[in-house]
């Protein structure tokens, strides 16, 4: 039997008392869409664009291909869980408040 525990707390989840919920975070860069009809320019400037970057990967051969994209998938606890909701990028509250009042 699989055993969970919450990766916030790290509280063991008890499936049979606890609601375990998974987080799933995607990061993947944003690719401006190249066929935009705002954008100049026709298609083959596009295919010598497409050129360029693959040759340029090519030229970073010995490096890890990595575009940054990350997929990443948490347990948590309810307690966890809704504080999760309420702040997903754990962003420290109250700093809006630091503004000074005059
Ligand atoms: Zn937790």
């Amino acid at each position: 039997m699989l055993h969970y525990s919450c990766d916030v707390c790290k509280r063991p989840i008890d499936p049979r008392n606890d609601l375990r919920h998974v987080v799933k975070i995607e990061v993947f860069p944003a690719v401006e869409d190249p066929a935009c009809p705002a954008c100049d320019g026709d298609a083959s400037d596009h295919l010598d664009a497409m050129q360029e970057m693959l040759e340029r990967i090519e030229e970073e051969d010995d490096l890890t291909l990595d575009d940054g994209a990350r997929t990443m998938r948490f347990d948590l606890c309810d307690a966890c869980r809704q504080g999760f909701v309420r702040n997903p990028l754990g962003i420290k509250a109250g700093k809006r408040l630091d503004f000074s009042n005059n």
